[in-house]
């Protein structure tokens, strides 16, 4: 255990590189790789991706490569393309000159189809796609094989030429493997490699009318690249038997190894780009940076900081089996890195006036706050203090039940760095009935909030000067859904179905005090007994505008205790 109390979890695949280091099989050389399609932003389930390629790279010496996996032109773009490399650069991870795209190796690749074809190893097939999954049999059924599976090299090698040349429509032909149509591993029934896709790529332009699938250029690019250790999630492990087939067939001089790893899946969210995209385009969140969004453009603007995501990513280890992450323990670790680095400031969100009639009508006094009362380096600063004052709504009530021990008619509480104070009278819109302001009187023996005379109070409420405040927006997010699994659909619900309505309530009127003026976009707050917050780069508002990252209260932290206390 390190000294703070943290274990590091098991990781299997550091155990595969710790044995191979030691058996010299890649002449210890450690090369991984990171690559995404360019076709979304990345989320959090990337991040564990990355953590993990580029912090095994790290810890033994190596490189980890950023590989964009660009074969799909319909989907693909340079938007996406600056998205990703600005995530992985802002989560701290460096690819160096390592900066690769599969369209680079298009010819390569074109050339080692081509040298299949040669060795009677891929042919093209002229059936439909429809008829090619007809054809592909069931996990029970064989499949059959194609009339066109017979060609001779000499023609396969003219119709593949003529794909290439742009003299057929999409979806005519196709170039297989040739493997076995039997094979109890649908994969190897003879996958397609190359389709026609007349469609201009955002790199290579029209230079391409046929683009490779996705099990021919991985293996070949990781081939290319010389990767070591070719990491990726278990849904692959059906590939990995053609990942080695089309290297062993091709006799290449680098054959990398597939290793594969349970993807995270995160509770109250989904982490398909197809579902993301779904959500950015139907407009059911702003955009792929909306603060409720799992991606990390998402939870950058929502306040999460590099340094808490990689956290997540160490301690949700790597395991071979598929699970599903409590959000509880992502919302812990960013409390856990913000309780460190946040500044406490007093913010009001549902203001309530307060009159303190006994105060003198234009004082003002300087009191002094902590900044952060666990790290008493981080200073401390001025809250001017005066008559008329906000506090939050939902610290007074007019008829306080039991448990209420907050302000109420007739009572005593504390204000935080200020005085002690007692409700002495309401009032009410006259039509409404609604509490519009309280009047209050203060004790000036308690100054600083302490009581002279050892007298209790049971509350200490935030506050803000009312003539001193500044007005901010503040957004209180929430997640996304409302169920843990929204994309199990075994309810035969969409997971749309499951969208929390109340993911997001903007509060417009707010008051925070006035060390705030000009807080930077991106600078995060504790706003006391609210949570973390942290401000909005939306230069559209002219007020400030706050994103709650989250609550203060630890979910986590309490299963943590049940789970130490069985
Ligand atoms: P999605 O399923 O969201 O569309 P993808 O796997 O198609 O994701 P890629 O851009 O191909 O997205 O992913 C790049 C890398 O990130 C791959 O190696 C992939 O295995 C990994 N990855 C994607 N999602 C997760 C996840 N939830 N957990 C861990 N790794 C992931
Ligand atoms: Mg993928």
């Amino acid at each position: 255990m390190s000294p703070t109390g943290f274990t590091p979890p098991p990781n299997f695949i550091r155990d595969i590189i710790i044995k191979d280091l030691e058996t010299n099989k890649y002449g210890g050389r450690v090369a991984t790789r990171f690559p995404p399609e360019p076709n979304g932003y990345l989320h959090i389930g990337h991040a564990k991706s990355i953590c993990l390629n580029f912090g095994l790279a790290a810890e033994f010496g190596g490189v980890c490569h950023l590989r964009f996996d660009d074969t799909d032109p319909t989907k693909e773009s340079i938007e996406y393309v600056e998205s990703i490399k600005s995530d992985v650069r802002w989560l701290g991870f460096d690819w160096g000159d390592h900066l690769y795209y599969a369209s680079d190796y298009f010819e390569k690749l074109y050339d080692y189809a081509v040298q299949l074809i040669k060795k009677g190893k891929a042919y093209v097939d002229s059936l439909s796609a429809e008829e090619i999954r007809e054809y592909r049999g069931t996990l029970t059924e064989p499949g059959r094989e194609s009339p066109y599976r017979n060609r001779s090299i000499e023609e396969n090698l003219d119709l593949f030429r003529r794909m290439r040349a742009g003299e057929f429509e999409d979806g005519t032909h196709v170039l297989r493997a040739k493997i076995d149509m039997a094979s109890p591993n649908l994969n190897m029934r003879d996958p397609v490699l190359y389709r026609i896709r007349r469609v201009p790529h955002y790199r290579t332009g029209d230079k391409w009318c046929i683009y490779p699938m996705y099990d021919f250029a991985h293996c070949l690019s990781d081939s290319i690249e010389r990767i070591t250790h070719s990491i990726c999630t278990l849904e692959f492990e059906n590939n990995r038997p053609l990942y080695d087939w089309i290297l062993n067939e091709l006799n290449v001089e680098w054959h990398p190894q597939q290793i594969e790893f349970a993807r995270l899946n995160l509770s109250y969210t989904v982490m398909s780009k197809r579902k993301l995209l779904e959500l950015v385009e139907q407009g059911y969140v702003t955009g792929w940076d909306d603060p409720r969004m799992p991606t990390l453009a998402g939870l950058r603007r929502r306040g999460y900081t590099p340094e808490a995501i990689r956290n997540f990513c160490e301690r949700i280890g790597v395991a071979k089996r598929d699970s599903l992450v409590d959000i509880a323990l992502l919302e812990h670790c960013i409390r856990e890195d913000l309780n460190k680095r946040a500044p406490r400031v007093m913010a009001v969100l549902r203001p309530l006036r307060v009159v303190i009639v006994n105060y003198p009508e234009n004082q003002v006094e300087e009191l002094e706050a902590l900044n952060n009362p666990e790290d008493l380096s981080m200073g401390s600063r001025k809250v001017p203090f005066s008559r008329v004052l906000y506090i939050e709504r939902e610290d007074f009530r007019e008829n306080p039940p039991k448990e209420f021990f907050r302000l109420a008619p007739g009572r005593e509480v504390r204000l935080r760095y200020a005085y002690y104070i007692t409700c002495v009278d309401v009032i009410k819109d006259e039509r409404t009935g609604e509490v519009i302001e309280l009047r209050c009187t203060y004790d000036p023996k308690t100054r600083g909030g302490g009581s002279p005379d050892g007298r209790k109070v049971k509350a200490t409420l935030h506050w803000v000067s009312a003539p001193h405040s500044l007005e901010a927006e503040v957004r209180l997010y929430d997640h996304l859904f409302l169920k843990p699994n929204p994309s199990d659909e075994e309810d035969g619900l969409d997971f749309k179905a499951h969208l929390n309505p109340n993911s997001l309530i903007t509060l417009k009127s707010c008051r925070v005090e006035p060390s705030l003026a000009g807080a930077v976009p991106g600078s995060h707050y504790q706003f006391e007994r609210q949570g973390y917050f942290c401000v909005d780069p939306d230069s559209s508002s002219k007020t400030l505008v706050f994103n709650r990252t989250v609550t203060l209260r630890d979910s986590w932290a309490k299963i943590e205790k049940t789970l130490q206390g069985k």
